[in-house]
């Protein structure tokens, strides 16, 4: 039953992950486990993604492999798959009475999460293991790669089981999400009672996934340098700087890096396709036209972003007015915040030929929006790493953003020393108020009219390198210490 290790090439790593790109994808952590496999196998890892069997993975999943099958695994049958999908090498725990239902990976039609999401991916995390320690029918990896709190229970489980096991990495995401359970779920979740200690697993009286991993976890990483100094103070660390701290020494932050295949101008299939600023003026009219706005002789700004405090677009719906006032336009793609998505459309219901809002996910329309913006604005209070940055710097689409996160290390704001040196790439703005985003905008605005300034920005900005070629090494070096190898 070692298949799959017979067919890998490198040294095997499992990646655990709870939405995989393209196939099931709420935000950056799917594209960042999308990613890395290919980033990593030209350094001769060779990842597996361990992901649920959710409806669209399972259907997606070619030359499928029954490896393992569990008769009560949290509440029901489930059964370990190997297969391929999307290019990707994947594990996949096909669990119906878990996976098999509608709406998205977390939350049901209504936008709740679903109740069982401890017991969901708790299971994931117990399948992980046991595939860690070579109990699956599946391949043994050197090094288990963790992403966020759906996977954060899989140390838990592996030094419960006392058994050898391979070197655990987490990676942060987002340490806003924990990951919590009541502590009554201690015995269904499969924890035993040890666990269960401010020093373990225990946040306030309540069951974190999440901590688990940043307790028990060998490594750990998250998706930007400036995040993972953030994470230590009070301020972004959301209650788990204190356990941060006492582990700064496994901590460090490692750069995501963007799909320069999916995203390539000059091979974009929903992109007029460009490699210069010139050639990405028709997509700016076909933005426009499919939008439906009138003329824009300022900055035609866009977001692509979930509708959530984190993202600051609040800020953005206070400062629009002077935007609109410096001759600009906005068009914005995203979801998730009622009250946001509601101003937003009353935003463009009272001045449709300038601000054109679409309510939803749409991967093809982000392309296309983003290939046809001048300027993409990013207020994220915090930003962990941000991808929509990248995409706007890869598409020579300016990104507006705050100075936090990775926001923060990938935007060189456009002062007048970094003009002159001609390494200016964005605007930054401090600190993350209307007032601040409104003068930038402004700002924006100015630049934009010149064009010889406007036009140096862009080709500095599409010149950044956005890929993996700095970040893939520095996991490789991670997993090196993890396996024992010098
Ligand atoms: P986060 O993971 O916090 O949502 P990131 O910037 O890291 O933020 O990643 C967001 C990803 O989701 C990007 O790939 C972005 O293009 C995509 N995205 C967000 N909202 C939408 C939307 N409404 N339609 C299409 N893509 C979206």
């Amino acid at each position: 039953m070692s298949g799959q290790q017979s067919a890998a090439a490198g040294r095997p790593v499992l990646s655990v992950a709870s939405e995989v790109a393209p196939l099931v994808k709420t935000g950056g952590l799917a594209d960042v486990a999308g990613a890395l496999p290919g980033a990593l196998a030209p350094l001769g890892w060779d990842l597996v993604t361990l992901v649920p069997g959710y409806p669209a993975v399972l259907s997606a999943l070619g030359d499928r492999r029954e490896l393992w099958w569990w008769g009560g695994l949290f509440g029901g049958e489930a059964r370990l798959l190997a297969g391929r999908a999307a290019e990707l090498e994947l594990l996949v725990l096909d669990a119906p009475h878990l996976y098999a239902r509608g709406g998205g990976p977390y939350l049901d039609a209504s936008g709740r999460d679903w109740p069982d999401n401890p017991e969901r991916f708790a299971a994931l995390s117990w399948a992980a293991a046991e595939v860690a320690m070579g109990r699956a029918g599946a391949f043994r990896p050197e090094v288990v790669h963790l992403h966020d709190w759906q996977a954060g229970l899989v140390p838990a489980y592996l030094r419960a089981a006392g058994a050898t096991r391979p070197g655990t990495l987490v990676t942060i995401h987002n340490v806003a999400f924990h990951g919590l359970a009541p502590a009554e779920r201690l015995a269904a979740l499969q924890l035993p009672g040890w666990t269960f200690t401010p020093e373990g697993l225990e946040f306030w009286g309540r069951i974190s996934a999440l901590k688990a991993a940043l307790v028990w976890a060998d490594r750990i990483t998250t998706v930007s340098p400036t995040y993972a100094r953030e994470l230590l103070t009070p301020e972004f660390g959301m209650g788990m700087d204190g356990i941060l701290r006492a582990r700064a020494g496994v901590l460090s932050g490692i750069l995501n890096g963007i799909d320069t295949r999916l995203w390539n101008p000059a091979a974009d299939p929903e992109v007029l396709p460009y490699t210069t600023p010139r050639g990405k003026a028709a997509n700016r009219v076909r933005l426009i036209a499919e939008a439906e706005l009138g003329r824009i002789e300022g900055p035609l700004c866009v977001v692509v972003s979930r509708l959530s405090e984190q993202k600051g677009l609040d800020l953005l719906l206070a400062a629009l007015p002077r935007l609109l006032a410096a001759g600009g336009g906005l068009v914005l793609l995203g979801s998730g915040d009622a009250r946001l998505e509601a101003a937003f459309r009353a935003a463009a219901a009272a001045d449709p030929a300038r601000v054109a809002v679409r309510i939803g996910y749409d991967e093809a329309l982000a392309h296309r929006v983003f290939a046809g913006g001048d300027a993409v604005i990013v207020p994220s209070r915090f930003e962990p790493c941000g991808l929509t940055q990248m995409y706007g710097l890869r598409y020579g689409t300016i990104p507006v953003v705050t100075r936090t996160g990775g926001l923060a290390d990938t935007v060189i704001d456009a002062n007048e020393a970094a003009l002159r040196a001609g390494v200016a790439t964005g605007l930054m703005v401090h600190p993350p108020t209307a007032e601040a985003l409104g003068a930038a905008l402004g700002r924006l605005a100015a630049l934009h009219a010149d064009r010889a300034v406007w036009g140096r920005l862009q080709r500095a900005a599409m010149k950044a390198d956005m890929g993996w070629s700095a970040s893939a090494p520095a996991y490789a070096a991670i997993y090196r210490d993890l396996a024992g190898v010098g």
